[in-house]
């Protein structure tokens, strides 16, 4: 089973993402933790998406999808995925479509997280991670037994670059202005499943399991 998590940033598409590789054995692969590792790693590429991604700008869809294809070719799993942030647009639909089919699998469900901006804003803001484990966290909700230390594995949390109002604001307006036809593209194939982002995450998984279980 491949599914696909479209929503605006700190939807929650993450949390949602990691939920269901607990429970239906599927492989997370999010383009954003993929662009994050290749920007800590020094080399000339890796400044260059660094810089990108603090401005809140998106990679090129050449850049993404070779970078997604080798992740996707070196885990060589066989219980399907849950693609988080990619397709982000119109193009990468139909990279997505030609790389699955070469490995004689489809895309099977689409599922479009909504949220409100500001709710959204909020979120990012707020959005701490455990670089080691990757558990994700937020200091409005959230309380923690060490502070600022993951509590699962007491690691130190880290904020993302690009998770203050400036590059948020370039990241929300982006992705709404690429959304439309992605969301057109996917209901034309009956592949789409709209949910709303609760406020708690298990409310909003029970909406994506009833979506893909149809
Ligand atoms: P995310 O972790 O999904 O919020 O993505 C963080 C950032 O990574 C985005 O703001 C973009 O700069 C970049 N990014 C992630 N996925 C893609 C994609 N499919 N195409 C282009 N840029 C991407």
């Amino acid at each position: 089973m491949n599914i696909i998590l479209i929503a605006p940033p700190a939807a929650g598409k993450g949390t949602q993402s990691k939920l269901l590789e607990e429970k239906y054995g599927l492989t997370h692969l999010s383009t954003g933790d993929i662009l994050r590792n290749i920007a800590s790693d020094g080399s000339e590429l890796g400044n260059h998406i660094a810089q990108l991604l603090k401005e809140g700008k998106l990679v090129d869809d050449k850049t993404v999808f070779k970078a997604l294809e080798s992740k996707l070719l070196e885990l060589n799993s066989h219980n399907g995925h849950i693609f988080d942030g990619f397709p982000r647009t119109i193009n990468q639909t139909s990279m997505l479509d030609e790389l699955l089919s070469k490995l004689n699998q489809k895309v099977d469900s689409v599922i479009y997280i909504e949220i409100e901006k500001e709710t959204a804003m909020k979120r990012a803001l707020g959005r701490t991670t455990c670089p080691s484990c990757k558990e994700i966290y937020n200091i409005y909700y959230d309380t923690f037994t060490i502070e600022n230390h993951c509590n699962k594995c007491n690691a130190e949390l880290e904020k993302r670059t690009d998770d203050n109002e400036e590059a948020f604001n370039i990241r929300f307006d982006t992705y709404l202005n690429n959304l439309k036809p992605i969301i057109e593209y996917y209901e034309s194939k009956g592949l789409l499943h709209t949910v709303k982002a609760q406020d708690k995450k298990e409310d909003t998984f029970s909406s994506i399991e009833e979506a893909i279980k149809g």
